[in-house]
């Protein structure tokens, strides 16, 4: 299944609903337990919860330059991107959840009005691709989902809609292979086509499991339920 041929709005809904399930993991966290290690190294639940925050407000930057053709960039630089985590980090408990809620209302809002023309819009990413104002509900997709499971707390990918799993393995390789990074892996998801990373070369790694396990294994969240012949880490993807 494909994310992108599914109709918009519920494409929205997904995002919408993974929104929602990373709320629920951090309103199951008490004040104190927010100053605890993610699976993101170097980064507290505090630092994840104020990017994921940050997040939503660069994005809709992304739907206002779509809607005004004003150009207006998710960050400045990584460097005011990294900046803003790290101060956005040390804010009371109580002000960087407000700030998860705020922002996300303020992207669902954004994406509710934005002129229906000024969806296929062209922005640019923070990786630099040039993408259609549409784009932004598959970047939200991909963030709060995984950032749910980051979180450490209960957050499971074989919670994640099918079509997410799907898109997120497809986003994993196809990175893999424009980064000349993933020989000789062969990934072996359960009920599907599996997949030679690197055709023509020689098989050094054979990964197989439910399409959410081999799917947390390849975006590096672990090896969880998932069966590996070879090299135990995947290759990075971002
Ligand atoms: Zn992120």
């Amino acid at each position: 299944m494909d994310f992108a041929a599914l109709p918009l709005p519920d494409r929205l809904l997904i995002a919408h609903r993974g929104t929602a399930y990373f709320a629920r993991r951090l309103a199951e966290l008490t004040d104190d337990e927010l100053d605890g290690e993610t699976l993101l190294p170097g980064w507290t639940r505090r630092h994840l919860a104020a990017h994921v925050g940050y997040n939503a407000a660069a994005l809709c930057r992304l739907l206002d330059w779509a809607a005004s053709g004003v150009e207006t960039p998710m960050y400045d630089s990584p460097e005011q991107r990294s900046q803003e985590i790290e101060e956005g980090a040390t804010l009371p408990p109580a002000a960087i959840r407000n700030l998860v809620t705020h922002t996300a209302a303020r992207l669902s809002e954004r994406w509710r009005n934005i002129p229906p023309s000024a969806w296929d819009a062209l922005v640019r990413t923070a990786q630099g691709r040039t993408v259609p104002a549409s784009e932004t509900a598959w970047m939200r997709t991909r963030e709060v989902w995984i950032h749910a499971v980051d979180l450490g707390n209960g957050g499971r990918f074989g919670d994640f809609p099918d079509v997410v799993l799907d898109g997120l393995l497809t986003d994993v390789v196809n990175l893999w292979r424009a980064r000349d990074r993933g020989a000789g892996l062969f990934l072996c998801v359960d009920g599907r086509p599996p997949v030679e990373v690197r055709e023509s070369e020689p098989i050094t790694t054979r990964v197989s499991g439910s399409a959410a396990a081999v799917t947390r294994w390849a975006t590096g969240r672990g090896a969880v339920g998932v069966d590996v012949e070879g090299s135990v880490t995947p290759p990075p993807w971002l």
